[in-house]
């Protein structure tokens, strides 16, 4: 088995260790002994949706963004068409404003691909810190860090998870992301991969089922530094914030 990694625009959309999902995801595979390919697509190069089995768009400044969308604008169609065809999708923060109808910023509005029926617009004050969810997908807290201007109505879909601590899509709406087929769009960085092995193996699993049509359950790693990591950030989130 084999899966190829599409990393969108590297050059311009990678806060806060964004790349870190790459390795992630990398690692996870050849763990397994899967075979994997990353194709990073920089600013300017068009990008072939045909052979990608997982894309990721990382996050950027607003500036950034505005350049990524740009160039994205020209894939648009095609991009619709891998995420209905259940295409597998990783967007974070500027990524996951730009999968919407528009980002309005501070002084402009980016218009969004119009992939998802959200839309996103900035206000003062910037949402910036740990966050910790409770997701669907994972029996341990998801355990991220969010900084963004930007506040995301996504109310049409399932989100990705409830807010223990911190921000999420808008302050106080008490709801993280949105999962939407094989999206998962969210505002966690960290990178969020790496430090929740089982959102990772979640995307790992849907993009091989896709691929290879059928269930595919993959085999258990330790993960015990990775679950400590994480449950340490749980302790001192929580003992702060209850
Ligand atoms: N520029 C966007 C905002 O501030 C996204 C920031 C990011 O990707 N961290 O809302």
């Amino acid at each position: 088995m084999k899966l190829t990694i599409g990393h969108l625009y590297p050059d311009l959309l990678n806060l806060y260790g964004d790349r870190g999902n790459i390795c992630c995801l990398r690692k996870r595979l050849e763990w397994r002994g899967i075979k994997v390919q990353v194709k990073a697509v920089c600013s300017g190069e068009r990008v072939d949706f045909t052979g990608m089995d997982i894309v990721l768009l990382g996050g950027g400044s607003d500036r950034e963004q505005a350049l990524a969308c740009r160039y994205l604008k020209k894939e648009e169609k095609n991009f619709r068409d891998y995420v209905e065809d259940a295409g597998v999708v990783l967007a974070v923060c500027g990524g996951y404003q730009l999968l919407g109808k528009y980002y309005k910023t501070e002084r402009d509005r980016i218009e969004g691909l119009n992939i998802l029926d959200i839309y996103t617009e900035w206000e003062p004050g910037r949402l910036t810190g740990d966050i910790i969810l409770d997701s669907p997908l994972c029996l341990n807290p998801v355990v991220g860090f969010e900084n963004h201007g930007g506040r995301t109505f996504a109310e049409k879909y399932q989100p990705l998870g409830r807010v223990i601590c911190g921000h999420g899509n808008r302050e106080n709406c008490g709801w993280e992301g949105v999962l939407y087929k094989n999206v998962m769009g969210t505002y966690l960085h960290g990178p969020l991969l790496p430090k929740n092995p089982e959102l990772c193996d979640f995307l790992l699993e849907r993009a091989l089922a896709r691929k290879y049509r059928g269930t595919i359950k993959l085999p258990e790693l330790s993960d015990e530094p990775e679950y400590r990591a994480n449950h340490y950030m749980v302790q001192r989130l929580t003992s702060k914030y209850f």
